[in-house]
């Protein structure tokens, strides 16, 4: 059912919040752009301006890694900037109030953490951009290490000690996803009873798979997204708002 407006929106959110004994949210990209992060999707979002680079090119070339990086880099002041916006501050008072113990996330910035939920009870499915690896041996780098190494190198992206690259820690497309996020992702989602789906587009797969099994494993779904998504006639309620407008009057100070 899609609300007809905000208010009525709200209503029929705060009775299935209030009904629900374990929430699971499920955010993607729309829940950060409020804190100056743009997501992939929306017009003049990060897809129209620079198409991302999939793992294979990653790992053929040190020009398309030197290329990775300067993205990367170009984008450290947003990131680095940003706090925590409404919808996180919600879904961490909903944490905090024991009616969601896990959370499962697309996003990469680290914001749900900053909002206050345990790392541990916030399942990663696509990394995270604060910090890198090494794609061989796991070793964990530093941001500031790997810029300071890059510009010493001339603008090109070092490697570890082992020989491996160095990689932001998020999966890009057509890397493996992580076994162990999925895994618990599944579990967290069949086990639910009201599934909260907020800021994706619902279109990356294998992520977008998990609002429909909540669903048909007998959770309410709530898809909360300013735009339609392809899951909203399954939905019990779509929320077509701004997700900070949505989620904010859930904020408990
Ligand atoms: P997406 O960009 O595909 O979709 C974002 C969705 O949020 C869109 O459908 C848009 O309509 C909606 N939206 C944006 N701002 C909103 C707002 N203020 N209120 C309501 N709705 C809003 O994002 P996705 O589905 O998460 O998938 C893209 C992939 O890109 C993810 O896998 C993620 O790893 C990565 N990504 C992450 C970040 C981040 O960590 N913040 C940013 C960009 C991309
Ligand atoms: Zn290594």
């Amino acid at each position: 059912m899609i609300a007809s407006d905000l208010s009525t929106a709200l209503l029929h959110l705060r009775d299935l919040v209030d009904d629900a004994s374990m929430i699971v949210p499920f955010t993607g990209a729309g829940i950060s752009t409020e804190c100056g992060i743009p997501d992939f999707r929306s017009p003049g979002g990060l897809w129209t301006k620079n198409q991302p680079i999939p793992f294979d090119a990653f790992m053929a070339s040190q020009e398309m890694r030197d290329e990775a990086w300067r993205r990367r880099f170009a984008m450290e002041e947003s990131f680095a900037r940003a706090r925590p916006g409404r919808g996180h501050q919600a879904l961490a008072s909903f944490y905090r109030a024991g009616k969601s113990p896990a959370l499962i996330t697309q996003n990469i910035d680290n914001l749900h953490q900053a909002s206050g939920i345990r790392g541990s009870d916030i399942v990663e499915l696509h990394g995270n951009t604060t910090y890198a690896v090494c794609l061989d041996c796991a070793k964990r780098y530093e941001l500031s290490w790997v810029r300071e190494k890059f510009e010493a190198l001339g603008q090109h992206a070092p490697d570890c000690d082992c020989g491996g690259y160095i990689k932001t820690a998020t999966v890009s497309f057509g890397q493996a996803m992580p076994p162990e996020a999925m895994q618990r992702a599944e579990e967290l989602t069949k086990r639910c009873d009201l599934f909260l789906a907020v800021g994706s587009s619902l279109v990356v797969w294998p992520a977008a798979g998990f609002p429909l099994m909540a669903k048909r494993n007998g959770a309410a779904l709530v898809i909360v997204n300013r735009e339609p998504t392809e899951f909203d006639d399954l939905a019990d309620l779509v929320v077509r708002n701004d997700i900070g407008d949505a989620l904010g009057p859930f904020i408990a100070h």
